[in-house]
């Protein structure tokens, strides 16, 4: 169920003509379907149900306030990898103990907040971070409850820069010396060991990774409560995939995730976490914008775009394809040609897509970009000093600004200048 559709010829998110929040917001802008969100996420619980289970949505993913109230409403938790994160999910109202706490690198300062405001659980990355831990706990007087992310050693089969369950990469301890470090764990004052973690990467576009990784952690259950530790609750990680072309790819659904997940750790009697990001917001947004110019090119014509890398840089950053439709339905029959479209930025690397076949436009028509709800607005940045992109919310027939994009009186008052200038 798609609701990013043409209607009447122009493309609408939900019930809203897309011409309609250009002309009101200007471009570019990213649009999110509520409709989207909504269903994705029960999509997973119901994948889950019967069993004891909480979905923390990858805040990283797309951390818009009314997103995450949105789905907080719906009873969702939420996985925060920063304090800045942990700070954005209260403030939508989602309570402490709908929280885990990922990431390598939270400092003092970021356990301190979160132990403060209440947190269900900090998934630990190393031995350092958890000594760091229990002093901060304990000079608190607070309990801190932990899981120890443990690294499987399973291949993701995904992009590099978003594989993190190898042995030689930065995430977890190895699975080999996780005993010892949650014998380590039950000795520390200022901690409770709850249970295991694990996230393998991003994107996975096949669930045999997931299941070898699983596997692994049921069994390392058995060995853990063996030992003594009460294993109550397992965190699995997000990582799902989602099509970025309509055509071919097909990862798998929630629903097959779902009994995958019942198949390797269902037995156990533990309470089960995931952490969906881009499942969730992925195809729940796009990112509209407007032909500036088309410029003829030594090969093929350049579409010059006025949204650019800095707006969207899976492309760039990753060499990610996004799917990118005229906002106006082309009539039957016309004939696709092939473009470079690029954006604004003064680097080479600002490139959406070389080649690619749409039919054709002209100064001042919209394009829509597919799939951008995740990693899309949360990685944005002012590079050239171009506004940050704001960000639009939709349900059925109305529609609000949920970011609204900077005046550039507003970009310049964030410097200052040294007394001495
Ligand atoms: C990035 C991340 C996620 C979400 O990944 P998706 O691919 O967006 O589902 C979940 N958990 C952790 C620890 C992450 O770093």
């Amino acid at each position: 169920m798609d609701h990013f559709l043409y209607r009447d010829g122009v493309l609408h998110a939900e019930d809203v003509p897309l011409p309609e929040i250009a002309a009101e917001v200007g471009t570019p802008v990213y649009v999110y379907s509520t409709a989207t969100l909504e269903r994705h996420y029960r999509l997973f619980t119901e994948a889950l149900d019967p069993l004891p289970h909480l979905v923390c949505f990858a805040v990283k993913s797309n951390g818009n306030l009314a997103v995450l109230k949105l789905l907080g409403d719906l009873g969702a938790g939420m996985d925060v990898v920063s304090a800045g994160e942990y700070l954005r999910a209260r403030a939508a109202g989602v309570p402490g103990d709908r929280i885990v706490f990922s990431g390598v690198g939270k400092t003092r300062d970021e356990m301190r907040i979160a132990l403060q405001g209440g947190i269900r659980q900090f998934n630990v990355e190393s031995e350092p971070e958890l000594r760091a831990l229990s002093e901060v706990a304990a000079s608190m007087g607070a309990v801190a409850p932990i899981t120890l992310r443990v690294n499987p050693d399973v291949d993701a089969r995904t992009h590099e820069k978003i594989s993190t369950g190898k042995k030689d990469n930065k995430f977890g301890i190895p699975i080999g010396r996780a005993r010892a470090v949650y014998a380590e764990a039950a000795r520390l004052p200022g901690i409770e060991v709850v249970g295991i973690d694990v996230h393998i990467g991003s994107q996975l576009t096949d669930l045999e990774p997931f299941d070898e990784a699983y596997t692994k952690v049921a069994e390392l259950t058995a060995t853990l409560r063996a030992d003594g530790h009460d294993i109550r609750r397992l965190d699995l990680g997000g990582g799902l995939g989602i099509p970025y072309t309509r055509s071919n790819e097909a990862p798998p659904l929630p629903l097959d995730y779902g009994a995958m997940v019942k198949r390797t750790v269902g037995h156990l009697g533990c309470e089960i976490e995931i952490e969906p990001g881009r499942l969730i917001s992925g195809n729940a947004g796009v990112l509209l914008s407007s032909v500036i110019y088309v410029k003829e090119g030594q090969e093929r014509e350049f579409l010059i775009l006025d949204a650019a890398m800095n707006d969207l840089v899976r492309p760039s950053m990753y060499g990610a394809h996004h799917d990118i439709l005229p906002v106006e339905e082309p009539p039957a029959g016309v004939m696709p040609q092939p473009y470079d479209v690029v954006g604004q930025v003064c680097e080479t690397g600002d490139t959406f897509a070389k080649g690619r076949p749409l039919p054709p436009l002209a100064a001042g028509d919209l394009v829509a970009f597919r799939s951008a709800g995740a990693y899309g607005a949360v990685m944005a940045s002012e590079y050239n000093a171009r506004p940050l992109v704001p960000e639009v919310l939709v349900r059925g027939p109305d529609w609000a600004v949920i970011r609204a994009r900077p005046s550039y009186e507003e970009m310049l008052k964030r410097d200052s200048l040294p007394a001495w200038l």
